[in-house]
């Protein structure tokens, strides 16, 4: 038997955009460098362990959605992308917590540190957030960012001056570039498959991420992902971005605010359909859901 020829998956809208650097924060950047699969590589994967079956762009849809909502997350590893990044070190240093992706960073033992540091304007300072102690919630008046901001500004100099200084005196930089701040850009390359990537998404674009590392997700998720596996990118916005997770006990509570009257099969499904669960499955699964939490 002859063996089947296969075409190299692409992704067009991704293929475009391939090197082109997307600014994030004051000098930061991020950039795709190379890229395997596509949505159809997910789906082939897929059907590996379904069986071939029909093969329409909807069936596609519908079987992603289902990969992702049932959290059936193998398939997903099958694309991989690789990226270009420039990050300030405090940052990073959340950034490279997740241990699932390949990275390979500059050498400020072997390369000098360049002077290029984030700065804060004045009108950027955010205040401690009262209710969550990892977070901030709103901003310092900007006359009192305005000093914040020249300080900053002063202790960045400095510090590249005595690094400097070492430098020129012959210190070694493994050990002149001990003292530069957090606020130092650093660049890395960075793969990771598309599974991992979800993950790192789920977890970093959320609101309780740190708004620095937050708008680096957020870059790599609506200009990136959206245009390599548009598909899986719906799908991770309707079950993982904007979805939530509930405890026993909000389900009971939420039990009791339920009008039992209202949730008839037939008035729920058109709900459903309104909301766009557009595939049978989906639908009879909200159902489902909907009968666990009222105890049905
Ligand atoms: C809002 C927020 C606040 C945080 N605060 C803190 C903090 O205060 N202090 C702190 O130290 N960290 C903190 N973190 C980091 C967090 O604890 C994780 O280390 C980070 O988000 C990486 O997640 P991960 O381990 O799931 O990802 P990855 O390292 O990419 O791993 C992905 C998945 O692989 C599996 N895996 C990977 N390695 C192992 C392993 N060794 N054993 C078992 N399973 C593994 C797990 O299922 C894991 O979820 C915070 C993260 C967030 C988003």
């Amino acid at each position: 038997m002859e063996a089947e020829r296969l075409q190299r998956a692409s992704s067009p809208a991704l293929d475009e955009i391939l090197g082109q650097q997307f600014n994030v924060l004051d000098r930061g950047f991020i950039r795709v460098v190379d890229y395997m699969g596509n949505d159809s590589s997910i789906v082939q994967a897929a059907r590996v362990s379904y069986g071939k079956g029909t093969k329409t762009i909807s069936d596609d849809e519908g079987l992603i959605r289902y990969l992702m909502r049932h959290d059936h997350t193998s398939p997903f590893e099958m694309c991989d992308i690789k990226l270009h990044v420039k990050v300030p070190m405090d940052a990073w240093r959340q950034w490279i917590r997740h241990r699932t992706a390949s990275v390979n960073e500059i050498s400020s033992r072997y390369s000098e540190v360049k002077d290029e540091r984030q700065q804060t304007l004045p009108d950027a300072w955010r205040l401690q957030s009262k209710d969550n102690k990892q977070g901030s919630k709103g901003y310092l008046e900007q006359s009192l960012g305005e000093n914040l901001t020249i300080n900053e500004l002063e202790l960045q100099q400095h510090a590249q001056q005595v690094y400097q200084e070492r430098i020129d005196l012959g210190v070694a930089k493994e050990q002149a570039r001990k003292d530069l701040p957090l606020s130092t850009y650093t660049e890395a390359y960075w793969e990771i498959d598309l599974k991992n990537l979800i993950h790192f998404l789920t977890l970093r674009m959320e609101s309780h991420a740190q708004l620095e590392i937050r708008s680096y997700a957020s870059l790599i998720g609506e200009e990136i992902v959206s245009r390599w596996v548009p598909l899986t990118w719906q799908a991770f916005k309707d079950y993982r971005l904007n979805a939530i997770k509930l405890s026993a006990q909000e389900i009971e509570i939420i039990s009791k605010l339920i009008d039992p009257n209202r949730v008839s099969e037939e008035y729920l499904n058109s709900l459903a359909q309104q909301q766009g669960l557009t595939t049978k499955v989906e639908r009879a699964e909200f159902i489902k859901k909907v009968r666990r939490i009222t105890g049905e």
